[in-house]
């Protein structure tokens, strides 16, 4: 029978270096803060400048980058992975303004979408698994959205399911070389990002604040629940499982 290593041992993420996209704030910041706790060496790359901050107290790297443009992604994922090995990527950042009706919806406002949260997810993905080696993890975060679709986000609903065929295919072409790569589909999750589009996702009928406590567990979406489901999907207690959807949710699509 094989011998496996003890629990602690398979959590300790020492030695690893891994990369968060938009980790300053919101969910990105509670992945971040676990991933320093579980010992990585976390960068987190946010277009916001004023992130750096939180990067210093979390003791993280930080890369001033947006996504989107090509040569601020490629000197993140330079600075996370030490010009070396990078372990762990959190493909995380992403926009959610309300789409507004169906019959209203700009191809400008589609492609906006689809431009950061599919094609620089993509790209991000890509430009981390170059630098990975086997034991390597990627996490994509989607969103239950991809899962039941939701009125007025129907562009963001669209982006994040492409998120879960990008996940089941990069699984497949990277998994003989020892690369993992799952994707987590948050539920309601209280951040700043959620309470700024609170009342332009109310005029489109979404009343989030109801939203987040409506799930049979009856708890408030936070952050860390969706920080402690990734450190479970980038450790070795997760050796076996890639091309996984992990829905985060309270059981909310249940
Ligand atoms: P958030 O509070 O808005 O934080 C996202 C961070 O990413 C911000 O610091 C943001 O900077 C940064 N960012 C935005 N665009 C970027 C870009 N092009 N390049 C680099 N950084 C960028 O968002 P969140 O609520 O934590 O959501 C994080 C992820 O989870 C997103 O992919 C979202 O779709 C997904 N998600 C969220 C929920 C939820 O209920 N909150 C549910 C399901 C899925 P700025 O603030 O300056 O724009």
């Amino acid at each position: 029978m094989t011998t496996f290593p003890s629990i602690s041992e398979m959590i300790d993420l020492a030695g690893k270096r891994a990369l968060v996209t938009g980790g300053g704030k919101g969910i990105g910041a509670a992945i971040s803060k676990r991933l320093v706790e579980a010992g990585a060496s976390v960068t987190i790359a946010d277009i916001d400048p004023d992130m750096s901050e939180v990067a210093n107290e979390l003791s993280a790297t930080f890369a001033l980058c947006d996504i989107t443009i090509p040569e601020q992604l490629e000197a993140a994922v330079r600075l996370a992975s030490d010009e070396s090995n990078l372990d762990i990527l959190v493909n995380n950042a992403g926009i959610y303004p309300p789409t507004g009706r169906i019959a209203e919806v700009s191809d400008e406002f589609v492609s906006k979408m689809l431009d950061i949260n599919v094609r620089a997810q993509f790209s991000a993905a890509r430009e981390a698994a170059n630098c990975m080696s086997s034991g390597g993890s990627i996490i994509n975060i989607s969103s239950i959205a991809a899962i039941r679709g939701g009125a007025s986000i129907s562009a963001y609903s669209a982006s994040k399911a492409a998120i879960i065929g990008l996940t089941q295919a990069f699984a497949n072409e990277l998994g003989p070389k020892g690369i993992r790569v799952n994707a987590i589909a948050p539920g309601i999750i209280e951040t700043e990002g959620l309470v700024q589009q609170k009342e332009a996702l109310k005029e489109g009928g979404i009343d989030v604040f109801a939203a987040i406590t409506a799930n049979p567990l009856r708890l408030p979406g936070e952050a860390d629940y969706i920080a402690r489901a990734c450190l479970f999907l980038t450790s070795e207690l997760a050796d076996f499982i890639t091309g996984h959807i992990l829905v985060v949710d309270g059981g909310s699509t249940a």
